[in-house]
């Protein structure tokens, strides 16, 4: 547990009213029956992503408000509002249709965050077809095992990801019955053996009813980021967009004129949770940038297009403070009001970055694949942490577990405690299966409980403090170490960007710990500062928790959703195999 002060929130930090501000209360006012029914009826009693997302707002006025604004470099920015989205998706779901796809059936989505991935994730929901949003960037292996594993009968892709991903492995892809091209040009496409998108949209009618889906009817596949291990496709239902509802209006506190930038890829959970769907459930504004990541092009997107809300991930913080701050001068940040991070444990270096560089703390989140949406934030509503995941939201349960020999688990009480984070069930978007593994998905579960795989603790106050996955603990010389709590203090020394540690097999102590760090602009990776950052870490953590060697590297693995992959820092370090990369981000 971190011991650096506690950012307290004040009325005059906040530039609106936040959506909660008592905890307690909330917590104990909250009923997920009650939130479902804050969501517009559907008939039959069923719930369907899109039409909450998209055309209830139609209904209610918004027809002609912003939903999506798309940059690209070197174009101009194209806004789509809530009422052409609605008629978008309608062509598009229709289109569907014409191909004789409907309910239940799988539309994979490849390509980059251009309007038409948005549309036709969008209009498969509609159509009741399952989507999965995939990583523009994979190459043509993952692809084809992803598709087949998802039984996918369409492919939604760009005439130029077609030619160098799929043209010469579409063998490999029985199942898969139409390949969609958008052309990259703006025009059409005639490609043998694909339908040009545009001429479908084209010849689609504008109108549609959309397929009455039940909160149980499956709606998104999600593969997980392959961290630990081989990516696993988690099964998500209709009913999730309560959850998303709620969340979007307690952890990301959204309010109908934000302007709003999560910059996340739909190709990973949170680019479609929070990327496309929680802010379209809120009538609110988003941005969304075609381009990747750089310092300059994302402080001016925070300041031309009025940012107020900010959903982003520790890697990419981490990046802005390695580029530094001057850059940061040069633009300032006049509508920003939130701040929010999730996808990795956040460092209290980043979140006191935010409230010097940006102005305001920037709010850590948790949550998985699997959950489907945030489960423990900080919000608005309550003083900050700095290190610590948050608290729960209102309508979620945790607890710390300890997992016994026969299978149950026994709930931790006592605060500042270990052992690993547990969910009980009955939130919405709780995954409903992990695709072709049964029994990987029922050892998930012990009685009511989802046990997450991450270790943690809770404090007093009621604030989870992440320790590290399961999988990445260090065992030393008897004491449990998180990675977390090593790789922060690594962080908090001026020269370190990034760090990441693993254990190395001991035969005296069990395991060593090894420290992998990249430096700021500056600093040279020499001797000297080797045993500075020997000498810091060991003043910082004792003897004991301090990392015995420490290797400099230009950059650290990481997954494509910006996850450090220290599974594969050790497979390296011990001269074994790499394991599953086929989420590893190009370069690492
Ligand atoms: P895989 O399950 O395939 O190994 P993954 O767990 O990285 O991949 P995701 O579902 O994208 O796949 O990531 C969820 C995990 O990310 C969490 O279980 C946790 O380990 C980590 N995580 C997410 N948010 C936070 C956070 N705020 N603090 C610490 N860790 C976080
Ligand atoms: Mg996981």
């Amino acid at each position: 547990m971190n011991a650096s002060p506690v950012i307290r929130k004040t009325r005059a930090d906040l530039q609106v009213v936040p959506n909660f501000s008592d905890y307690d209360a909330e917590q104990r006012r909250f009923s997920w029956d009650a939130a479902a029914r804050e969501l517009a009826k559907e008939p039959g009693g069923g719930i369907n992503i899109a039409f909450q997302a998209v055309d209830r707002h139609c209904v209610a006025g918004l027809r002609d408000k912003p939903a999506l604004r798309f940059l690209a470099r070197g174009a101009a920015a194209r806004s789509i509002s809530y009422g052409e989205l609605a008629a978008l998706t309608n062509r598009f779901c229709n289109a569907l249709r014409c191909l004789g796809i409907g309910k239940g059936d799988r539309v994979f989505i490849l390509a980059a965050r251009i309007p038409e991935l948005y549309i036709a994730l969008l209009g498969s929901l509609k159509n009741g077809a399952v989507v999965s949003p995939l990583f523009s960037a994979f190459g043509p292996e993952p692809i084809a095992t992803r598709v087949n594993l998802g039984a996918a009968s369409v492919l939604v892709t760009t005439d130029t990801l077609f030619a160098r991903k799929i043209a010469q492995w579409r063998d490999s892809m029985p199942g898969l019955k139409h390949v969609l091209l958008v052309a990259d040009d703006g025009g059409t496409t005639a490609v043998p053996g694909t339908l040009d998108f545009a001429t479908l949209m084209a010849s689609a009618a504008q109108t549609c009813t959309y397929e009455a889906t039940s909160a149980e009817d499956m709606a998104l596949l999600h593969f997980t980021s392959g961290t630990t291990g081989t990516p696993k496709g988690a099964v998500h239902v209709h009913g999730a967009a309560v959850t998303h509802w709620v969340t979007g209006r307690y952890a990301l506190d959204l309010h109908p004129d934000d302007l709003y930038w999560c910059t996340a890829d739909p190709g990973w959970v949170t680019g479609t949770s929070y990327g496309v769907i929680a802010p379209l459930l809120h009538g609110v504004t988003s941005v969304v940038d075609r381009e990747e990541f750089d310092a300059e092009r994302w402080y001016s997107i925070l300041q031309d297009e009025g940012v107020s809300v900010w959903y982003t991930a520790p890697t990419a913080i981490r990046m802005l403070m390695r580029a530094g701050a001057d850059i940061a001068k040069r633009y300032t940040f006049a509508h920003l009001r939130f701040v929010a991070s999730v996808g990795e444990p956040l460092n209290p270096e980043a979140v006191w970055w935010g409230k010097d560089v940006l102005g305001l703390p920037i709010h850590d989140n948790w949550w998985q694949t699997e959950t489907g949406g945030i489960m423990i934030a900080n919000t608005p509503a309550f003083d900050i942490k700095p290190g610590s995941m948050g608290r729960p939201l209102p309508g979620v349960e945790a607890a710390i577990v300890r997992r016994r020999d026969d299978g149950t688990v026994q709930i931790v009480s006592e605060p500042g405690t270990q052992g690993e984070l547990a969910l009980k069930r009955g939130w919405p978007s709780m995954f409903r299966g992990y695709l072709g593994n049964e029994e990987r998905y029922r050892k998930c579960f012990a009685g009511d409980w989802y046990l997450t795989g991450d270790l943690a603790l809770r404090d007093a106050d009621g604030y989870y403090w992440f320790v590290g996955r399961a999988d990445d603990v260090i065992k030393s010389a008897g004491h449990l170490i998180g990675p977390f709590e090593v790789e922060s203090a690594l962080m908090e020394h001026p020269a370190v960007a990034e760090a990441a540690v693993i254990g190395k097999p001991d035969p005296v102590v069990g395991e060593t710990i090894k420290a992998f760090v990249s430096l700021n602009r500056g600093f040279e990776p020499d001797e000297t500062l080797r045993m500075t950052l020997l000498g810091h870490a060991r003043k910082r953590l004792g003897a004991a928790v301090a990392p015995k060697e420490i290797a400099f590297v230009a950059q650290l693995p990481h997954t494509r959703s910006g996850k450090i992959m220290r599974r594969l820092l050790k497979a390296r370090e011990l001269g074994q195999a790499e394991g599953d990369t086929s989420t590893l981000e190009a370069g690492s």
